[in-house]
């Protein structure tokens, strides 16, 4: 993709996404299953909430004492034999990286699936300075293959079937069987089997870094991780600076939601413990070990009323729960972090006059707050970011005038009783006879966007405080009769 943020307008990206009707519907498709799965594991643990507490817990402790612990990550990864490197921006995590690659004379890699890679969108900085990087994960793969962006940050290709993939690899690899899953992936073993057995770097994402040992932990299904961090001779790390649990204890607490979290299941085909490059006598691992721990703006957001967001383990179960995500898809945010986790994070990340609407695009019914392990009320913090685009003028003037006008009215019982009076007529003058508004309003402004795709019912001439006084009285009155008879 290239870029964390694609600034189309929002309204044009989702009515792209909501067009797309097999996307739309492999989404639904995918999104029932995973929540049936982790729902199934999720009542198996007796005190999953308490294990939900104790991971905010965690997490929360480790970011009142970020910089303890990132430097005891740092110390203990260097005694390991690891090289540190802090990088404040994006751009300084893409030049050290680039500077490894330089020092090495490599101009390619194999590479596992690193959400902190796709953040700094380092695919596409390597190959503008020659370096071709191969994604290992089989979604990644497709998606690096199609040249397409991904729709989810646990199973990014979610919106290819069978089919679309048999064509991609048929189109674009000389590809020539079936739509057999067993084949393709048979096919993509060999492909990539290959580029592991030649590779001399090896670049993969760190899960947690845990402070006590300066391990590294990779989760995978596909054993791609494993191969890409221990075939070639020289592996990078690339992690954002949160990522961090103090010791292995906690890192249990963690991987026991994780999994159940992401992909329901109870544990993933490989997890990998990774503390520096290979010890003497050892057989595998690499001779070198860079470590790259990305800032990108996270200091900032340790900073302020946002803080919890950099609690998030990347499980993706709040997009699995999300009614909105559902229908505009991955695509329809336009951001590598979709979803509530993304409505949150990626105005922090590039700031509220790039990332426009988004934090709209919700419904804030609060059921990614429910489901996320590690317990970050996003449904809150969407709200939050939704009050500080109003405060720092954000929000369209025609919008802004309407709603000081409302509060206005709301909060002076005069107008609201004029408001409420003329309002009746004033509405049924718009919908005629009907008794409603419907898509046939397209022609009032600002109103539309509500009327759209809902119809807006009349105001009542009879106001809800007038037939209540009515009730009232009607009552006093049978009370009265009752007394008297
Ligand atoms: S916000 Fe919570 S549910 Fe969403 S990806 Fe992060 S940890 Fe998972």
């Amino acid at each position: 993709m290239g870029i964390l943020y694609d600034q189309a307008p929002l309204k044009d990206k989702v009515e792209r996404a909501l067009s797309d009707d097999f996307k739309h519907h492999a989404i639904e498709t995918a999104q029932d299953v995973i929540t049936q799965k982790r729902q199934a594991l999720v009542d198996q643990v007796e005190n999953w909430e308490d294990f939900r507490e104790k991971a905010a817990e965690i997490r929360n402790h480790v970011l009142e004492n970020l910089d303890y612990y990132v430097k005891q990550f740092a110390q203990n990864a260097e005694a390991a034999g690891c090289t540190m490197h802090y990088a404040p921006t994006a751009e300084d995590a893409i030049d050290t990286i680039l500077d490894i690659f330089d020092e090495l004379g490599e101009t390619s890699c194999v590479k596992s699936k690193s959400m902190m890679t796709e953040e700094i969108g380092l695919n596409e900085r390597l190959e503008e300075h020659g370096i071709h990087p191969i994604e290992t994960d089989c979604a990644e793969n497709i998606i690096q293959t199609a040249g397409d962006a991904p729709s989810h940050i646990v199973v990014p290709a979610l919106h290819f079937d069978r089919n679309a993939i048999r064509d991609l690899y048929r189109e674009r690899k000389g590809y020539t069987g079936t739509n057999d899953p067993e084949e393709i992936t048979h096919f993509l073993r060999t492909m990539l089997r290959s580029e592991f057995m030649n590779a001399h770097v090896g670049i993969t994402g760190c899960n947690f870094g845990v402070a006590e040992t300066g391990s590294c932990t990779l989760v995978s299904n596909e054993g791609n991780a494993r191969m890409a961090s221990t075939i070639p001779e020289t592996q990078i790390i690339v992690m954002g600076i949160e990522r961090i649990v103090p010791d292995l204890r906690s890192l249990d607490v963690m991987m026991e939601l994780l999994v159940r979290s992401a992909v329901g299941a109870k544990i993933t085909s490989s997890f990998s413990l990774n503390t520096g490059p290979a010890k003497p006598g050892e057989v595998d691992g690499p001779k070198t070990v860079h470590i790259v721990m990305v800032n990108n703006g996270r200091t900032n957001i340790l900073a302020s009323k946002y803080r919890p967001m950099l609690r998030c383990i990347r499980c993706g179960a709040c997009m699995n729960t999300c009614p909105v995500y559902r229908h505009i898809t991955g695509h329809g945010y336009g951001s590598i972090y979709p979803g509530p986790m993304g409505i949150v994070l990626t105005p922090l990340l590039v700031g509220y006059s790039k990332a426009e609407k988004l934090p709209y695009a919700c419904t804030l019914c609060g059921a990614c707050s429910d489901v996320c392990p590690v317990k970050i009320p996003l449904h809150d913090l969407i709200l939050k970011h939704r009050i500080d685009m109003v405060r720092l003028g954000y929000t369209p003037a025609v919008e802004s005038s309407l709603f000081t006008a409302g509060a206005k009215v709301f909060s002076n019982r005069l107008l609201y009783e004029i408001a409420t009076t003329v309002g009746a007529p004033g509405t049924q003058i718009l919908t005629g006879n009907s008794g409603h508004i419907d898509s046939g309003s397209v022609w009032i402004p600002v109103l539309n966007g509500w009327t759209y795709s809902r119809d807006l019912d009349v105001m009542k001439h009879k106001k809800f405080r007038t037939q209540l006084a009515e009730y009232q009285k009607q009552k006093q009155n049978r009370h009265q009769d009752q007394e008297d008879a």
